[in-house]
């Protein structure tokens, strides 16, 4: 069994049915071995297909606040190469991009072939805080499902391979990381006390989190709900679930590396007689 939660498309979602603190019957050791182990084939991954340069791949993290989304992040970055790497972060749009469609500053984020990219939040958000705190009208964020999936599939047929991630926390461990915060002077920069005024939406949040996950889970773009209240089990869960997505493209990418060999080899070939000629 996979440790993060495919949900596939066309099935009912409901948040409280997946337990935030699963953890597969593993301890944090063996966990972060096997994570570590994944890791290094995400690596080999990552980079054929930026030689390769026919595919891109656009991770989604949505979760509440501190449901480890910054956590994330830097686990993936351990293990992949950061020059064809980069993260996006979505926070309320500015007025120049509020002045246009919501997929418009997304679209500019998305990978290019060979890259990939992590949004830290994402065009969900025009699902999801939008909807619960009504800042536009019902029949706007209602349409925006299939506007979703409908630049979702532009882009998986333009060669992205993309996966999304909701970072699943109860909402006593959120108490407990937000305390945290306050605990700690190091993390005091992160204290905000919209966090506590989101949090007394958890309900409304899940309800628009499940909705979005099952309107918009789809074969190409799959989301992933993964149990989070323990950070060694979400950084695994995630790892394995890239290395999963990428693993079918391998071989497809390896037979285009050889092809390229053979092209600039025979060119090589050719400099080569033509220099000796000349001689
Ligand atoms: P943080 O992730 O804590 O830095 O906060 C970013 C904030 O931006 C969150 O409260 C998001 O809900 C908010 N945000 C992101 N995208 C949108 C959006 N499209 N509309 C409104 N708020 C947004
Ligand atoms: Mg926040």
């Amino acid at each position: 069994m996979p440790y993060a939660h495919l949900v596939k498309p066309g099935s009912s979602v409901k948040i409280k049915d997946f337990d935030p603190g699963e953890h597969g019957g593993l301890e944090k050791e063996e966990a972060d071995f096997r994570r570590h182990e994944m890791g290094q084939k995400v690596e080999q991954l990552q980079e054929l297909m930026y030689a390769a340069n026919m595919n891109s791949l656009l991770l989604v993290l949505q979760g509440s606040d501190t449901s480890g989304k910054d956590g994330a992040i830097k686990g993936i970055l351990q293990y992949v190469n950061v020059q064809s790497c980069r993260v996006a972060s979505f926070k309320q749009p500015t007025h120049l991009e509020q002045s246009h469609d919501f997929l418009w500053r997304v679209h500019q984020q998305a990978p290019a072939a060979g890259g990939m990219t992590i949004f830290n939040r994402s065009h969900y958000e025009d699902v999801l805080v939008v909807r619960v705190h009504d800042l536009v009208p019902k029949d706007v964020w209602k349409k925006r499902y299939d506007q979703i999936n409908q630049f979702e599939e532009l882009l998986t047929d333009s060669g992205t391979i993309i996966l999304k991630f909701f970072l699943n926390i109860s909402k006593e461990e959120q108490e407990r990381r937000l305390l945290d915060r306050e605990a700690d002077t190091d993390k005091s920069w992160k204290l905000s006390v919209g966090d506590w005024k989101e949090r007394e939406l958890w309900k409304e949040y899940h309800k628009a989190y499940a909705d979005a996950i099952e309107k918009c889970s789809t074969a190409k773009a799959p989301w992933h709900i993964v149990p989070a209240n323990h950070k060694w089990y979400r950084d695994l869960a995630i790892m394995e679930a890239i290395e999963g997505a990428l693993k079918p493209y391998k071989s497809i990418w390896h037979d285009h590396l050889k092809e390229i060999g053979v092209e600039a080899k025979g060119e090589l070939e050719k400099y080569r007689a033509a220099m000796k000629a000349k001689k």
